[in-house]
């Protein structure tokens, strides 16, 4: 999906998280809305979600249920992974489409932090990571970056500014781990990063002469007089990148993960790791299930609307069964009966939902219709 390391940044920085974003109902009110406005049919639209599993993605699910009537079809698996060989199934239960995919974040009201969530159902209340998937998956990442950032280290040699950069950094023999994009950081890299003779061998390192943009970058007065000190955070995304080896049989398991490898430098590097990383996955997979779905002969002829976002999961207080969840939309793809197609960018997408009304008269009364069902039927299963 993302085709450079130029375009990377570029594509996270254009998904914006900012005040526009939706509280979930007054979302999924507009959407049921929009639906109509276009000709899905009330009463025959299926709607599907690809979220995590987390007990935090209920809500959203509860209110896509109230307000289309309908159970959404799962089809997605942890991480907010859309699978895509279940276009055919979803299809084959509904006249109309709709199919939501959401990457998740946690949200703490009282730190404005992103990537907790408060577990209310746990012994001491307390916060954990959340998307916990998400979390597990950027810890590999994250101890390769520190070693990067503790073992680039600035000194003189001489008068020279220079690194003194560990060796296992300057390994080409690994199949896995952070590499520097040396041409950045050392000068005389020639093409393919073949890199110059040391200034000096140390123990466990070599001394390179520090590029002349890093010096412009950092300032001279960067480098210590005597000693040697980390390059720490002054290693920025730009500086580096991640090889990561796939060895599970079953591919769709590491989605998520090759999803957001090549923007983890920057999920790594920014003020909210975790709310960068959903929302590389976000634009990842909306670009792999947009190209999945118009090839998916089920689908063709169908209404059907596919639209992805981020559920940012804003952590209960004692008291409250739910989260506060907002929803973030990204991109949605829509394609009607009559074979017209339509893809809507963030702006235009917000602006589709904005104009319609927030209020739905037909949603599902919940405990309404579970009390019916509960008391009224009472089907004998025949053997
Ligand atoms: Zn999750």
């Amino acid at each position: 999906m993302f085709s450079n390391r130029t375009s990377i940044a570029s594509v996270l920085e254009s998904f914006h998280v900012d005040d526009r974003m939706l509280a979930y109902n007054n979302f999924v009110a507009r959407l049921y809305n929009w639906c109509l406005s276009m000709g899905f049919m009330p009463g025959k639209i299926m709607p599907a979600r690809a979220f995590c599993s987390d007990e935090s993605q209920g809500f959203p699910i509860i209110l896509l249920a109230k307000h289309f009537g309908a159970f959404p079809f799962n089809h997605g698996r942890l991480g907010g992974i859309i699978s895509l060989d279940r276009h055919g199934p979803h299809a084959d239960h509904g006249r109309d489409l709709v199919l939501i995919q959401a990457s998740h974040v946690g949200y703490d009201p009282d730190s404005a932090e992103f990537g907790v969530y408060r577990r209310l159902h746990t012994q001491d209340e307390s916060n954990s990571c959340n998307c916990g998937k998400i979390g597990n998956i950027i810890e590999w990442y994250r101890t390769g970056y520190q070693y990067a950032r503790e073992n680039v280290r600035l000194l003189r040699h001489g008068d020279t500014p220079a690194l003194l950069i560990d060796n296992q950094l300057l390994s080409r023999n690994r199949t896995e781990g952070i590499f520097l994009v040396a041409d950045r950081l050392i000068e005389g890299v020639v093409r393919h990063n073949h890199l110059p003779p040391p200034l000096a061998a140390r123990s466990t390192g070599m001394v390179y002469a520090a590029a002349n943009s890093l010096v412009e970058r950092l300032g001279a007065a960067t480098w210590p007089t005597q000693g040697s000190v980390q390059i720490g955070p002054r290693l920025v995304a730009d500086d580096f990148f991640f090889v990561r080896e796939f060895v599970n049989p079953d591919i769709s398991k590491d989605q998520l993960e090759s999803n957001i490898l090549p923007a983890m430098p920057w999920i790594l590097t920014c003020k909210h790791p975790l709310l960068a990383a959903a929302r590389a996955n976000t634009i990842a997979e909306f670009d792999r299930a947009y190209r999945s779905l118009t090839q998916s002969p089920k689908v063709r002829g169908k209404n059907m609307l596919f639209l992805a976002g981020l559920n940012i999961d804003i952590s209960p207080y004692p008291g409250e069964n739910f989260p506060l969840t907002k929803f973030m939309p990204w991109a949605a793809y829509l394609q009607r009966e009559d074979g017209s197609r339509e893809l809507l960018e963030q702006d235009e997408l917000i602006e589709r939902l904005a104009a319609q009304p927030a209020d739905n008269p037909s949603q599902l009364a919940l405990d309404k219709a579970i009390a019916t069902m509960v008391r009224h039927r009472d089907v004998r299963v025949r053997l």
